[in-house]
């Protein structure tokens, strides 16, 4: 028989509501470079409900696409409550995507109106005249428009478009099924895809995010998303925050190392998510200058595979980095690596990837689409479903990606019994020698953990014995002397010996993809050009 509860719609317009209004004195605070500038939740939502009043002003009805080129900040908080409770659809645009790809990207998802930081004016007006489904240009802040002109568009204020607005919108009733915001895959392979979340699904990973076993978000924590909002939708951190009524610390574009780490000192976040390349950078400099960080409890990182040495790095300070795995397509947390509370060493699981988060279901699968067993040696093509796990690229494009209602997720890795994932590569990092596979993953993890190695990429290249070998590309510490036949000595004994490479090249940057992964593609291309070793 059916249930007797209400069928009661999960929206992002009741994440807004409930947090704004429970949580009114809960606060947004905004890095200037000198200081924050800080509203209350309650007036959060009153400039979200002018914003929602001023979009339907410039006729955004229905279900446009409303896109930002904004860094983390409160206006763009703003537009992330706004666009969607109003019905319409959020389409966060990577500002560090080549020109073609914003093209591409913003006519793909008939972008109607974009919302752009003073600061990125000039970004965006190099695109702007391709952007051809655009009517709308709203510019936060104070900001020269003239390079924006000759795009023939609508130009606004975005403080005179809420200052004119109403202090309250008439939110419609929303299906939860319903398109809430939109966001393209980093396009490593091929054109940029299209993911479409919904109002469920943002609202479902919102309280999975705020579970004990992901990051345990409450009321009093206070959240600092070092990774962008344009990217997997700052891993669902903004309206977890918001949901939880945890305040939210914006580190608009002050992503350095030391600007990050004065914020951190000054607005004393609890929880801060970032990739590792950036963690690495604030380590060094904390180490160097005995910096505090201590206000954190918690660091969710990934976005690539954890250095154990990272982990370590932190824990020396005190402040925990916990391992978590997802993609665009996953909302993009899906995995997180708590150890067992009775674990009596808890670093076996902290190097994984993590457990599963309930609601999704994870496997591992072989060739011919065979199910391997979970017995943490097979390896195989991780594959995942659940609630909030896209079924489809926009426009349903690259089906081959779905099956069965599962996602192939092109990680490639193992499950132990006990549900921990560890990913040994993506299927086209994976390098194949002699007919067996080496992990990149675990070869660059071992270097990263040598006391004179910053950063360490290995990839894949062509070989004329072995099919491919593994090349790897170092960047050392400064003033540090270390050699090739040193750094294979140190691999030697914590790798198989027909792992080691024999190609290495010393490097001053590993060059970094839009979202600040190594870029292997690049690697791969220097070394063909015969750039590198
Ligand atoms: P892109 O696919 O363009 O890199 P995403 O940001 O969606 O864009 O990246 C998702 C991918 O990032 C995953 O498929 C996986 O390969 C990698 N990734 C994310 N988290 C981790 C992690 N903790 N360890 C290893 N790889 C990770």
């Amino acid at each position: 028989m059916w249930s007797t509860m209400q069928d009661h719609p999960l929206t992002i317009s009741s994440i807004m509501r409930y947090g704004t209004e429970v949580f009114g004195s809960a606060e947004i605070a905004t890095w200037t470079g000198a200081g924050a500038r800080r509203i209350p939740y309650a007036r959060l939502g009153e400039r979200a409900a002018r914003l929602a009043g001023a979009l339907r002003g410039l006729g955004v009805d229905a279900d446009q696409r409303v896109a930002t080129f904004m860094w983390n900040n409160t206006e763009h908080m703003e537009c992330y409550l706004a666009v969607p409770s109003m019905g319409a659809v959020l389409h966060t645009l990577n500002i560090r995507l080549f020109p073609d790809q914003l093209v591409y990207i913003a006519g793909h998802a008939e972008d109607r109106v974009v919302i752009v930081d003073a600061s990125l004016v000039p970004l965006l007006a190099s695109v702007l005249p391709r952007f051809t489904t655009v009517r709308h240009v709203i510019v936060v802040g104070e900001a020269d428009t003239a390079p924006l002109e000759p795009a023939g568009k609508e130009l606004h204020s975005y403080e005179e478009l809420l200052a004119a607005a109403p202090a309250s919108f008439d939110w419609p009733d929303i299906d939860e099924r319903w398109a809430a915001a939109m966001c393209y895959t980093s396009g490593t392979t091929g054109d940029p895809k299209g993911v479409v979340y919904s109002h469920r699904s943002a609202y479902l990973h919102s309280m999975a995010v705020c579970t004990g076993n992901a990051m345990g978000l409450a009321a009093g924590d206070r959240v600092l998303p070092v990774v962008p909002m344009f990217h997997a939708n700052a891993w669902g951190l903004p309206y977890a925050a918001v949901m939880a009524g945890a305040s939210l610390v914006m580190p608009d574009r002050f992503l350095q190392a030391e600007p990050l780490i004065e914020l951190i000192a000054a607005e004393r976040p609890t929880v801060a998510g970032a990739v590792p390349t950036i963690w690495g950078d604030v380590l060094r400099y904390a180490r160097e200058h005995g910096s505090d960080l201590s206000s954190l409890r918690l660091v969710p990182c990934g976005g690539s595979a954890v250095p154990e040495s990272l982990m370590r790095g932190f824990d020396d300070l005190g402040v925990r980095i916990v391992q978590a795995w997802g993609m665009t397509e996953t909302s993009p947390v899906a995995t997180m690596a708590h150890a067992p509370a009775a674990a009596e060493d808890p670093w076996p699981h902290r190097v994984t990837q993590g457990r599963v988060l309930a609601g999704l279901e994870i496997r591992i699968v072989g060739d011919g689409d065979v199910v391997l067993p979970n017995d943490g040696e097979a390896v195989g093509e991780v594959e995942i479903r659940g609630p909030w796990i896209t079924a489809a690229y926009h426009r349903g494009e690259d089906p081959a990606r779905f099956h069965g209602g599962w996602l192939r997720t092109g990680d490639v890795g193992t499950l132990s019994p006990d549900g921990y994932l560890v990913l040994t590569d993506r299927a086209k990092d994976v390098i194949k020698s002699g007919g067996e596979w080496i992990s990149s993953v675990e070869l660059e993890n071992q270097l990263m953990a040598h006391p004179d190695v910053i950063e360490a990429a290995v990839v894949g290249v062509p070989d004329d014995r072995w099919q491919e070998r593994p090349l790897a590309s170092v960047v050392v510490r400064e003033g540090a002397a270390v050699t090739a036949a040193q750094l294979r000595t140190y691999l030697g004994g914590r790798v198989p010996k027909w792992q080691l490479p024999e190609r290495w090249a010393f490097v001053e940057e590993i060059p970094k993809t839009s979202v600040g992964k190594f870029s292997k593609k690049t690697l791969r291309e220097r070394y063909a050009e015969g750039a590198l070793a």
